[in-house]
């Protein structure tokens, strides 16, 4: 059995059953959800996100970004994360937020806040795991990199492309939120600047693959649609 394979889905569900009915109750009357879920490549760590009910498809799109996207993206931009991932805790929790008071796009949590994982448990292998917030609406009127963000609209200009250019630029944005704060979990020593950077090229490297992708199948779109006259 791979490690990867030690805390499963079906092990976070089965513990969440496992708990006292009238607690479960309780959560569910107050909205909270869990959903579990991990990076495309089947990398450690599991993540489970915590959320309200109203923001299931806000959980789809992280949850997109997470598995889908991150396949997607150079593998140097992977590689860059390599050692983070490898170190981090087996399970790390994301609570998705829309917005957060400070203003900020997520913080690393020192001391756990949801309360099913706030102890290590037995279900869950002893381990403590590692917790996070992550500010959904902040993130996405976040302009990360505002020159090059809006050179790159110009290339899409309008229409469904631009819709679908600035639906991906969002979940690359969240998707290098969390690897920015899943970083600060591991070394927590480490600093601002030297995070930021590595999430920022993340960010940058995946969105000039994306839209140099978009623009050989938008050239090649318009190549046939001539060839038609031709
Ligand atoms: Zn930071």
């Amino acid at each position: 059995m791979r490690e990867a394979d030690a805390i499963s889905s079906l092990t976070i569900e089965r513990y969440l059953t496992s708990r006292p009915k009238w607690i479960r109750w309780r959560e569910w009357l107050a909205g909270r959800r869990y959903r579990v879920t991990r990076l495309g490549d089947d990398q450690r760590p599991l993540l489970v996100v915590a959320f309200q009910s109203p923001d299931r498809s806000r959980v789809e799109v992280l949850n997109r970004a997470l598995t889908e996207d991150w396949i997607k993206v150079p593998s140097v931009c992977r590689e860059a994360y390599g050692e983070i991932l490898l170190r981090a805790p087996r399970l790390i929790v994301i609570q998705l937020r829309r917005s957060n008071v400070c203003g900020c796009l997520g913080h690393r949590h020192v001391a756990l806040q949801e309360k099913p994982f706030a102890f290590p448990h037995d279900a869950l292998g002893g381990e403590s795991c590692g917790e996070m917030d992550v500010a959904y609406e902040r993130i996405r009127s976040w302009q990360a990199l505002p020159l090059s963000d809006t050179a790159l609209d110009a290339k899409f200009l309008e229409g469904s492309r631009l819709t679908e250019f600035h639906a991906t630029q969002f979940r690359l944005r969240l998707l290098s939120v969390v690897l920015h704060e899943i970083h600060h979990l591991v070394f927590p020593r480490e600093p601002e600047n030297r995070v930021r950077e590595r999430s920022l090229n993340f960010y940058r490297e995946a969105l000039a693959r994306y839209v140099e992708s978009a623009i050989q199948t938008l050239a090649f779109t318009i190549d046939r649609s001539f060839s038609r006259f031709g």
